[in-house]
């Protein structure tokens, strides 16, 4: 794959205790280094007016100034140093350049990730939140539809609901939504009620699974709901906003995904992704667990470079059926 990184996102200084800290990145970057077919590019910092187009202009000029400041605690666990600003921008950009390089043909073996941090799906269009500043899949999405995308859907598989990313498109029906999330965690939204609005009414659909959904479940949400729905939307292109916290030993959820499990679901978005003929970028967003975060990211460029992940045969749980089935009586999914 091609990944996109700057060091710059390292600077992002959270202090010795978050979860949320550059050692992510690096882990990240060793488990690849010795990996066949990976290659780095610097992007550009995300433009400002992108940025404020999907975000409140106040915002941003109190967000820069609060850097500018010396930064400190937005929020009991959001934090920022001077150097937030540019890590920011820096990883907003990493993400507009997975867009535009998915929509421009990057695929298969190149198949672009935009390694960034600090994360985004919880920033909100006035807020930041949950460790969230810029929401970079957001100012991606935003940046393809001012090129040459029509529609573009984002899969959130982070174990998170992402609240700002579906707020920022409620009402809008040139991005499509999906995520599966863990019920009870932050930040509790994401209920299978909430579809859009307006002209986005349809285009927001909301898996939330109880506490130790694991692969099994993951797959059927993908297969009996999210691609249907996807499919049947015709995307140009398809953002997935990619954290690994369902991992099965990350330390801050309850899911059970495994890391072939990243793997199987990677495959099904490349099927997805060339059913409709969209193009498909990655974006980073949680994950916290050291190695499964590294392994992760590792199998997910593995299955661009030929590997098939193996995946025994499961029940689908019970509970996870039944918002299956919700969300088909809805209209998500097959028929
Ligand atoms: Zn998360």
């Amino acid at each position: 794959m091609n990944f996109g990184y700057r060091e710059v996102c390292l600077d992002h200084d959270t202090g010795p205790r978050h979860p949320e800290s550059p050692d992510r990145l690096r882990a990240v970057r060793r488990a690849l280094k010795d990996r066949h077919g990976v290659e780095y590019v610097a992007a550009n910092d995300a433009d400002t007016d992108l940025v404020r187009s999907v975000h409140d202009s106040d915002y941003i000029d109190e967000f820069r100034a609060f850097c500018d400041d010396g930064g400190g605690n937005w929020d009991a666990d959001t934090v920022a140093v001077e150097a937030t600003w540019s890590a920011a921008l820096a990883s907003a950009g990493t993400a507009v350049w997975a867009a535009e390089a998915a929509l421009g043909g990057l695929d298969g073996r190149d198949t672009p990730f935009g390694l960034g941090r600090p994360p985004g799906h919880h920033a909100v269009e006035d807020d930041a939140m949950g460790f969230c500043f810029i929401n970079n899949v957001a100012v991606a999405a935003q940046a393809a539809l001012e090129r040459e995308a029509d529609r573009v859907a984002v899969f959130d598989w982070d174990v998170h609901h992402g609240n700002g990313t579906q707020d920022i498109f409620y009402d809008r029906g040139d991005v499509f939504y999906a995520s599966i999330h863990e019920d009870g965690l932050y930040p509790g939204t994401g209920g299978i009620e909430e579809t859009g609005a307006g002209d986005g009414e349809g285009t927001t659909l909301n898996v939330k699974y109880e506490p130790g959904a694991d692969t099994t479940d993951y797959l059927a949400a993908i297969d009996d709901c999210i691609a249907p729905a996807i499919a049947d939307y015709d995307p140009d292109l398809l953002l997935i906003s990619a954290g690994f916290d369902a991992h099965e030993h990350d330390p801050i959820s309850r899911m059970r995904v495994t890391t072939e499990g990243y793997g199987a679901m990677t495959q099904r978005m490349r099927t997805l992704a060339d059913d409709c003929g969209a193009g498909l970028g990655f974006v980073l967003e949680g994950g916290y667990g050291l190695d499964t975060l590294a392994d992760s990211i590792t199998t997910v460029h593995e299955v661009f470079d030929g590997y098939e992940p193996v995946i025994a045969d499961g029940e689908v749980d019970e509970d996870a059926r039944t918002v299956l089935d919700e969300l088909a009586a809805q209209g998500f999914g097959s028929k």
